[in-house]
This record gives structure tokens, sequence and C-alpha cells, in this order.
């Protein structure tokens, strides 16, 4: 894949122009073998999921990759969030956006539905092998313009920061149409990208990072282009990595309270960005916001609903398995199916443990048929932006 180079552009017309600048690709493909998601179960299960309602949260079943956030809530940026922006759509009265919808789909763009974790996607841009990554996954390589946007600007920025950088391995984004895509939970509606880290060598895709193998400069670079150029919602990374580049990023010359922010939150509840799960000391994963295609979404869902073109979003309740229970005996007394139990909860297998909390579908999510408009935090930028970093070089690290 080749991108265009994006000119600088302040946030809101940046909204505008994420739709225009697009990622031309030059049509080479190599398609590679699935790969296993993780290399051992350790790697994939425990760790928490943000929860409905109170209480401990629970553990992730055996064998899904829960990619997602430590307890907190996706949406705890009320401290940061700002006004709803500008929209392509904002000039189409009802008439017009139910033609659309019903006529020309295509024409609205792509269009991310619901929840990364219960969602589709809609017009979705499949990532082409090209100089900034290599597929490893080309059936769960579909995102939102916006995403693939997004992902060219902080590639294209750490390689233009690094001559001679490599590509780098990107794994599943989403799949054609979203909806769950087998180990993950998440990654359902085009936002989510699994990536690898900058490598000092030739590691293959999904090695674990360790000091000994890590380009620091070129990961925190990497990182640092998402959280400036982009609307990134979160980056997983493991524990382990991230007190790699965070002493880094100090060591680097970054300011202090910015880096902190990013690790640990901020005053006024600032939320982290980068977070810890399980699993993600092989890869990072960086969920976008898509202020466009998250927007596009909400404004056509009802209509999608109304003309039976789409079905209204699942929703969830937790179960705790209990001693001799069955993925069977569970979809019996849920009123679902194996099957369902299975995709929502990325299990590969039958197999269920005891004590640990389960996604039961429940039925489509209920709610006023428009939900109020987004509104997404703005971008964290580090308070001298003029002044440059002093960078070791990739060479130079220690
Ligand atoms: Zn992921």
């Amino acid at each position: 894949m080749r991108c265009t180079p994006a000119p600088r552009l302040s946030r809101h017309t940046a909204v505008l122009a994420a739709l225009l600048v697009a990622c031309t690709t030059r049509g080479l493909h190599v398609d590679p073998p699935p790969r296993a998601a993780a290399s051992s179960p350790g790697q994939r299960a425990g760790g928490p999921e943000p929860q409905q309602a109170g209480g401990q949260a629970p553990d992730a079943p055996p064998g899904a990759v829960l990619d997602e956030a430590e307890a907190e809530d996706d949406l705890l940026f009320e401290a940061e969030a700002e006004r709803p922006r500008v929209h392509p759509l904002d000039g189409y009265d009802a008439t017009r956006l139910r033609e659309a919808v019903q006529n020309d789909l295509g024409s609205l763009g792509s269009i991310s539905l619901g929840a990364p974790s219960a969602g589709a996607l809609l017009n979705g841009v499949r990532a082409e092998d090209g100089p900034l990554f290599k597929l490893q996954n080309p059936s769960g390589a579909f995102a939102t313009q916006e995403t693939l946007d997004y992902l060219c600007a902080a590639i294209r920025r750490v390689q233009s920061e690094f001559p001679g950088t490599p590509a780098l391995a990107l794994g599943h984004i989403s799949a054609k149409e979203g909806g769950p895509l087998s180990p993950h939970i998440s990654h359902q509606a085009g936002r989510d990208v699994d990536i690898s880290f900058y490598y000092r060598d030739s590691s293959p895709w999904y090695s674990r990072g360790t000091k000994q193998n890590l380009d620091l400069p070129r990961t925190w670079a990497f990182v640092r282009a998402l959280v400036i150029e982009t609307d990134v919602d979160m980056i997983l990374i493991d524990h382990s990595i991230q007190t790699l580049l965070e002493a880094y990023a100090l060591s680097a010359g970054e300011n202090a309270e910015w880096v902190r922010s990013l690790f640990h939150g901020g005053a006024g509840g600032m939320r982290r960005i980068i977070r810890h799960a399980p699993g993600h000391a092989t890869h990072l994963h960086i969920r976008f916001f898509n202020p466009v295609a998250q927007e596009t979404g909400r404004r056509v869902a009802p209509i999608l609903h109304e003309l039976g073109l789409r079905k209204a979003p699942p929703s969830f309740i937790r179960y705790r398995a209990r001693r001799g229970d069955t993925l069977g005996k569970i979809a019996k007394r849920f009123h679902t199916t194996v099957p369902a139990l299975k995709s929502a909860n990325g299990l590969r297998t039958s197999k269920i443990r005891e004590n640990r909390s389960y996604r039961i579908p429940v039925g489509p999510k209920k709610g006023p048929a428009i939900s109020p408009p987004l509104r997404f935090p703005p971008r964290r930028i580090p308070p001298e932006p003029a002044a440059q970093p002093a960078r070791m070089s990739a060479r130079d690290t220690p």
C-alpha cells in the first residue's frame, strides 16, 4: 500500500480531509496462510474487561483474545470530550439520507456500526501490502478508510524520521463486513488494528518484544505519531514493554507530564491511552476513534434497521460458569446456541472453564431510535510541540 502524503491540517479540517486522503493501492497481494493468533493459551487468556455493572471484573474465557482494555470504560473521556465535530453528512436531511442508504450506500463512505465488541463494518476498505506494512491475514484486513489513513499517516511519520525503516507486519483489523472475527472479542467495527512492533532484528510476526529485540526509537516514534497525528482511542501494550517505552521516551527528552498522561492518565480524569491487556507482548493493538465513520454509523443505523438491511446490534450479559456447565447447558439456559456463544466469546473450541465469565448474547440492544451525536476527545499534543526531542538513532539504542 502506498499512501498519498497528507498535508498538515487543523483538527476540524482533518476530519473532512480524512475522507479525501486516500491510501492508494498497488494491487500487490501476498497471501500467507492464516496464522495462529497466539502461540500459547497463556498469552491469550485472562484479563479483565470493562463491566456493565459494578463488582469484580471477570476473567476472559480461555482461548479468547481479550483485546479489551483494563477495567476502564472506553467512553470515559468526559473530562476531555469536545463538541461534536463537523461531518460530511451534515447537509443531509432525513429524506436524502434515507435515499442514500436505500439506493447508494457506497456514496456514504466507510461506516463503523456499533461497538468494537458488538459491531459491524460497511463499505470497508482492505489494506494492501506495500512499503508500510505486510499483511499476515488478508481476509481479516478490512478497515474504515479513516482507520487506514490514520495507520498510514503514523507509519509514514516513522519512515520519514528514520530512513530505511522496514514495513511492519499487519495482523487482523476486521472481517469484510465486520462482526465477530475469531479469536477476538473486539475487531468488529473496522477500528481495531493488530500490528507488529519495530524490531532491531528480523524477528517474525508475533515475536515477543524484549529489551534485546525491540527497536525502541522507532516503536516510540510510532506510538507518538499515533497519539499526535491520529484520533487514537487506545493502544494495548503489555506492561513489560510499556516500561521500556516509557523509559525510552523520557530519556529521549519528551515532556514528562505528557508521557505520564499517556501511560498512567492525567489530572482531571484524563484517561490513559496506552493500556495493558494480556497477550500484547507480541504486538500492538491500536483502536482508533473514527469521527466520520462512527458518526455516519450512528446516523444510518436506525434507517438500516427500519429497511431491514441490518439487524440491530446484539447486547450481552455476563455469566460465570459453574461446575458441570457446558456450552450446551448454558445455551439452553439462556435460549441461545453453542455457535452463538462461541462467536460471542471468540472461542475456537467448546471447552469452557469453571469460574470464568462468558458473554451471553441476549437479543438486540434496546434503546432510543437514534442516540445523541458522538463526541471525541481532542488529540493529546505535548506541551512544546515546536521542541523536537533529541532522539537517539536506532543504532544507538542500548
Ligand atoms: Zn487485537
